[in-house]
């Protein structure tokens, strides 16, 4: 309770409350902020429900954002920080497994809490009274680490088929249990994730992915053939590999890697059967354009599937590493190198010398990397116009080839990027014979 007063005495929610009590409404601190107060973990946004109605919420604030008006939700902004603020509602029939065809204000707060997802998301706290509203067992669940639905499980996910993906979630943030009904409703009712917006589900998967242990929230979309809708091809991989992938995604994580890193480590090699010559990028992007992830996303992990290669067991000479690096892409050594780290870090037994092998290749690789050095045909010192003049060459084609021949000749000796020294080499090694 000390935390919870603690917590809730943040000047925005304070201001909130206050203006909405001094209008004579009712209002209460709500959702994921009760929740992650009471777990000690930080609170990422405020939720705030009250029986004033939207357009009063809007009048009563000088600064507001029609979220959702036609749900009841409205933003309010003081200074830097935002509060959501919704009228206590219950949802009308939900037809398509997704929203509600028509949400009802009513007048209290159980009411309300009744329409939320899970237990430990139906909590609300009174700031005037300074107490704790728990109609249906939240707290014990937090206590039992134990994600449970409000109500009957399978009923609550035909609703919106949305919280079959929010409950992994939570239980891949939270390191928490799904209660023994609800994970069995989960399995029994995966099919409907097919009803959701892509772009929801992917939402879902990225937090999944950003969780402190992403494999244990992949393994329950294993468990609960929840992934067979999201990424079919990691759910039909063998066992063995599935299993790797998933102690990559933990260790990816535990090495700090964002998004589109974990995606590669997961994706990677999968489309392999399929089709050796690419290996198993088309279907990777075509997976990854499904769920909506962005161009960029799609172009890095593609680029980062394809140069996964990187031989660590090899000992390298400098030019050696300079060739690898300009192949992978200056922006990319990182990301490749995170990759085969976490790829070798996940195998069963431990492979030490390899790993150890593949510290030094980091090392020197970041070592190359500080020296001055061209890894791609813009980093060398003379362009094409240089080339079209001193070779007496028109075709752009030639030109690229000359330019090429060039940055493989740097990258043998990155001394020679100078430009007396390459036009020199132009003249000798280039010019047409006139
Ligand atoms: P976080 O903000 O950390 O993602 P949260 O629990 O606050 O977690 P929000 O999406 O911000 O999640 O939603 C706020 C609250 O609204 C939830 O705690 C829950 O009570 C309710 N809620 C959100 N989505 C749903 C849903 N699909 N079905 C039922 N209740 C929901
Ligand atoms: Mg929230």
């Amino acid at each position: 309770m000390r935390r919870l007063r603690q917590a809730f005495s943040a000047p925005i929610i304070i201001k909130v409350m206050d203006r909405l009590h001094r209008a004579g409404f009712q209002a209460y601190v709500v959702g994921g902020s009760v929740r992650d107060t009471l777990l000690n973990r930080p609170v990422i946004d405020w939720d705030v429900a009250t029986d004033a109605r939207a357009e009063t919420v809007t009048r009563l604030f000088q600064r507001t954002v029609p979220t959702g008006i036609e749900h009841g939700t409205v933003t309010v902004l003081i200074g830097k920080s935002a509060v959501e603020v919704t009228t206590f509602r219950q949802d009308g029939d939900y037809r398509d497994h997704r929203r509600p065809a028509a949400v009802q204000f009513v007048g209290t707060i159980e009411s309300d809490l009744g329409r939320r997802d899970f237990t430990i998301n139906a909590l609300a706290w009174d700031l005037e009274q300074g107490r704790l509203l728990d109609p249906y067992g939240g707290v014990n669940d937090l206590k039992r680490r134990c994600i449970r639905t409000v109500g009957k499980p399978s009923a609550r996910f035909a609703e919106d088929a949305l919280r079959l993906m929010r409950a992994a979630r939570f239980a891949a943030q939270l390191g928490f249990t799904l209660e023994p009904a609800t994970l069995a409703a989960m399995s029994a009712q995966a099919p409907l994730i097919a009803h959701i917006s892509h772009e929801r589900v992917r939402d879902e998967l990225v937090k999944i992915l950003n969780s402190p242990r992403p494999g244990d929230g992949l393994r329950l979309l294993y468990r609960t053939a929840l992934l067979k809708w999201i990424l079919p091809e990691l759910y039909r991989a063998h066992k063995d590999i599935r299993e790797h992938r998933f102690r990559t995604a933990d260790c990816l994580r535990q090495q700090g890697a964002d998004t589109a890193v974990l995606l590669a480590g997961l994706l990677h090699g999968l489309g392999k059967a399929a089709r050796p010559s690419d290996n198993g990028t088309p279907w990777s992007e075509k997976l990854l354009r499904r769920l909506c992830f962005s161009n960029h996303d799609i172009k890095r992990v593609s680029h980062l599937i394809r140069k996964q290669a990187i031989d660590y067991e090899k000992h390298y000479s400098d030019a050696e590493l300079r060739f690898l690096i300009a192949d992978i892409g200056r922006e990319a050594v990182d990301d490749v190198w995170q990759l085969r780290l976490a790829d070798v870090a996940a195998r069963r037994p431990a492979k030490r010398k390899i790993r150890q092998k593949l510290v030094t290749l980091g090392k020197r690789l970041k070592q190359q990397l500080r020296q001055p050095a061209a890894y791609s045909v813009s980093e060398v010192v003379v362009n094409g116009e240089d080339v079209k003049q001193v070779c007496g060459l028109r075709q752009g084609r030639k030109v690229g080839s000359v330019l090429s021949e060039l940055l493989k000749l740097v990258l043998q000796q990155p001394e020679l990027n100078q430009r007396e020294i390459l036009l020199q080499v132009l003249i000798e090694r280039y010019r047409q014979e006139r």
